[in-house]
């Protein structure tokens, strides 16, 4: 199948206020008036807009008030009234080896007492960059940002650089991050909203930017520079590639002369020891990885061959620089995850998602409630539809259906936090053990019985 290339149609005054959602059918959310996650948000709403520094986090699509984070220790997460939840966010990706792992901790305490940040190179960075370029075959260079957006911004700007062309291709419902060119379709926060891109955004900075329908091989011609693909998406609830997809843009970047880039800041590390590439036997030009390999302190990366990588200051004319990359602290934690990243760790946290994944299917089936459970290896998806979603129109037929936050909220009402919002992926840590995973799927079931009888 071929889409012809077609410019975006977004224009900065297309994209529309966010609604107010509306208030949950079942139940309220566990946070109490009057508790302290409601007095803290009462004031957070007042000093920071909408009470978040990111927009996810603050229970617009699902309603009701966030839950304010004290503390989290493995599977675990306690709110600001001392409830305790089983927390499938882990931060969105960054926590694969659960919350405040003692090796982690360890390791950041020891770098603070070095100090914090030099503004000089660091053993600590020449070590992770070592640890990377091991694991991923093909990557032999890598330089580290302070986020995900910055590794995914600037190796676009490389890939043009490289190339000396404009276009990009993205694929409706991939999230690369906020920059400019890269947020037009870019699911996760953006999609819960109802918005197609931002305001604030220009038409010129997203006229170079072609927006193509997942699992769909775009049409490319030779003014493309780069391809950028969640290789598996996991921004728009979880949709694997369909066989051939991947393989496909790389044949069809190949024909013409343009990079394929892996966005591999969720799949990187947590998939497998080689990330997507290794997994699905693709190779790209260029990658971009963050979230597991800061093990929750703010990281990214980007990295590709020498000769693409030469192309960077202070080597080459492609500029790209941060006051905090390549920080003490972020090394020091993403180096002791990786050293926990082995192969028996991927194959328990895989069992633990399979687990999880039988539970919550046979939960759904028992009560009558249509669901379905997409899972690649380590990575785990829920929508409340009859088949898998394959892509972003699917995706999101299946996720503004309503039945989402009615799980959301049975299931935290029970003690286990998932995601806000119904594009986000379901994470699990090496921290969640067996008796996690039942005490989740028990809950699943009570929720699914009360999702079936309110239908
Ligand atoms: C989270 C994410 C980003 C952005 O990373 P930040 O650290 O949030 O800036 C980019 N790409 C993908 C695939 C992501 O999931």
């Amino acid at each position: 199948m071929t889409a012809p290339l077609a410019p975006t149609s977004l224009s900065s005054s297309s994209a529309s206020q966010p609604e107010e959602a509306a208030p949950t059918g079942t139940g309220a959310a566990p946070v109490s008036p009057g508790g302290a996650s409601e007095t803290l948000f009462e004031r957070a709403v007042k000093v920071i807009p909408g009470g978040v520094n990111s927009p996810v986090r603050a229970f617009r699509s699902v309603g009701g008030t966030p839950y304010f984070v004290d503390k989290a220790e493995g599977a675990f997460v306690y709110d600001a009234d001392g409830r305790r939840y089983i927390d499938y966010v882990q931060s969105y990706g960054p926590q694969i080896a659960g919350h405040a792992h003692p090796a982690v901790v360890r390791a950041v305490q020891q770098a603070a007492e070095r100090g914090t940040s030099y503004g000089a190179p660091t053993r600590g960075e020449v070590l992770l960059a070592e640890e990377v370029r091991a694991r991923i075959d093909g990557l032999e260079m890598l330089r580290l940002t302070s986020s995900g957006t910055e590794a995914a911004m600037s190796a676009v700007r490389l890939a043009r650089g490289v190339t000396g062309r404009d276009k990009i291709v993205k694929f409706a419902g991939c999230y690369h991050g906020h920059s400019d060119s890269l947020l037009v379709a870019g699911g996760s926060g953006v999609a819960q909203q109802g918005l197609a891109g931002s305001e604030g955004v220009t038409d010129g900075a997203v006229a170079d930017t072609v927006v193509a329908p997942y699992n769909v091989i775009p049409r490319l011609d030779e003014s493309v520079a780069v391809v950028c693909v969640e290789p598996v998406a996991a921004n728009m609830g979880l949709v694997a590639p369909e066989p051939g997809f991947l393989q496909g843009l790389r044949d069809a970047c190949d024909e013409v002369g343009a990079m394929l880039l892996f966005d591999e800041v969720i799949t990187g590390f947590r998939l497998c020891r080689g990330g997507a590439a290794q997994w699905f036997g693709v190779k790209p030009d260029v990658w971009c990885f963050g979230k597991v390999i800061g093990g929750g302190l703010p990281v990214g990366a980007f990295g590709a061959s020498t000769e693409i990588m030469s192309a960077l200051a202070p080597l080459g004319g492609v500029y790209q620089a941060g006051t905090l990359s390549g920080n003490p602290l972020a090394t020091a934690a993403g180096l002791a995850v990786l050293e926990l990243l082995d192969d028996d760790a991927y194959r328990r946290l895989e069992s633990a998602v399979e687990s999880l994944q039988q539970g919550l299917t046979q939960a759904f089936a028992a009560a009558g409630v249509p669901a379905v459970v997409p899972r690649v290896g380590t990575l785990l998806g829920l929508f409340f539809t009859e088949s898998a979603p394959h892509d972003f129109d699917t995706a999101s037929a299946a996720a503004d259906n309503g039945l989402y936050r009615k799980f959301f909220h049975g299931m935290l009402r029970r003690g286990i936090a998932f995601a806000p919002g119904a594009y986000e992926a379901i994470f699990v840590s090496l921290a969640h053990d067996d008796s996690e995973i039942e005490a989740t799927v028990e809950a699943a079931a009570e929720t699914a019985r009360e999702m079936a009888a309110d239908r």
